[in-house]
């Protein structure tokens, strides 16, 4: 077979360059993982499958030797993998934790948290590094993969897990977390988009992720989770009977990272705990993250748009997204770092 050996694979590329729609993208990620390939990866969102994210994270340890190795959260409902990446130029670093597409048909989520992952790996800008190189990071693009690869191949809205609730399927997998499960913003029927379950953490991916968590310990330091769509940048809580204990200290950081965010291209962002920005919605992981948890820097972006495409936000605006989000993470880390380091 052509693509098994490594020179003649090599010289295929070499030979299609030029014409990537013929590229056998699972090779070309594991042989040449550069950033321009990585741009390409996201202009060929329209193709990209579950498999073709995992591959793309397990071609990264061999690319970053010592700096990136693949970590397993644990598995879905449907036995697949809750991937993710372990990035890190020291030990006892602070860790930040990057959650993606724990709704399904938020797309975007799933491409600005590949492209937050290949600019942490790949910039040479002093800035960026200077930032990112004092955090280890754990970083999973799709933490609902049963929903994500069930919005490619049946369902491109589809928003919950995959678990049957007869006579329905799913959960919503931010409803299902135990911090004052079912309290406000979420369902009890098992038809509805908001179910949260028929008690908490009743779900494989929610009860992966949060035994993962809570086994990263102290060091675990920033939370953020990425969704669409309406242009927020929010932390918790979701309940409109609590505030967090430092509401004050992620509400300036907030109003700072839209700023950095806004500079980019002049996209709006609105910001706030959740009950104030959106409605209140308990159950959801930045909720237990903080509450259960007590982590200190916990954020939630609502992407693009404002509803003009809303979860079918072009692929023209894919890269854009990633851009600015990425301008605004980077604040956000400036902030913790320059809070925690004295
Ligand atoms: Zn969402």
């Amino acid at each position: 077979m052509l693509w098994r050996d490594p020179l003649l694979t090599l010289a295929a590329l070499l030979l299609t360059a030029g014409k990537p729609r013929h590229f056998d993208s699972h090779t070309v990620y594991r042989v040449l993982p550069t950033k321009e390939l990585h741009v390409q990866f996201l202009n060929e969102f329209a193709d990209k499958h579950l498999h073709d994210v995992h591959t793309w994270l397990n071609s990264l340890p061999a690319s970053y030797p010592g700096i990136v190795t693949t970590v397993r959260a644990g598995f879905s409902f449907e036995r697949l993998e809750i991937l993710g990446v372990k990035i890190s130029y020291g030990t006892g670093r602070p860790i930040a934790v990057i959650e993606g597409t724990i709704h399904a048909r938020e797309w975007i989520s799933t491409a600005s948290v590949t492209w937050f992952i290949n600019e942490i790996l790949s910039s040479t800008d002093a800035s960026v590094r200077s930032i990112v190189d004092q955090f280890d990071f754990y970083i999973f693009p799709v933490t609902n993969p049963d929903g994500y690869e069930y919005s490619w191949t049946d369902d491109r809205m589809w928003r919950k897990t995959r678990r049957p609730h007869v006579p329905c399927f799913g959960t919503d997998g931010n409803r299902n977390w135990d911090h004052r499960w079912l309290e406000e913003g979420a369902s009890s029927d098992r038809c509805r988009e908001d179910y949260a379950g028929p008690m908490a953490f009743s779900e494989c991916e929610t009860k992966a992720m949060s035994h993962f968590l809570t086994s990263l310990g102290s060091h675990l330091q920033v939370y953020l989770s990425f969704h669409n769509y309406r242009q927020l940048l929010i932390y918790p809580y979701g309940s409109s009977h609590e505030v967090a204990d430092n509401a004050a200290e992620l509400h300036k950081m907030a109003e700072k990272a839209v700023k950095a965010l806004e500079s980019r291209y002049g996209t709006h962002y609105a910001f706030g705990s959740v009950a104030d920005a959106i409605y209140p919605a308990t159950g959801g992981s930045i909720d237990w993250v903080k509450g259960k948890l007590a982590v200190p820097y916990v954020f939630l972006w609502e992407l693009r748009d404002k509803g003009q495409y809303g979860f079918l936000l072009p692929p023209d605006q894919i890269i854009p997204t990633s851009e600015e989000i990425f301008d605004s993470v980077l604040s956000i880390l400036q902030d913790v770092w320059d809070a925690i380091r004295c």
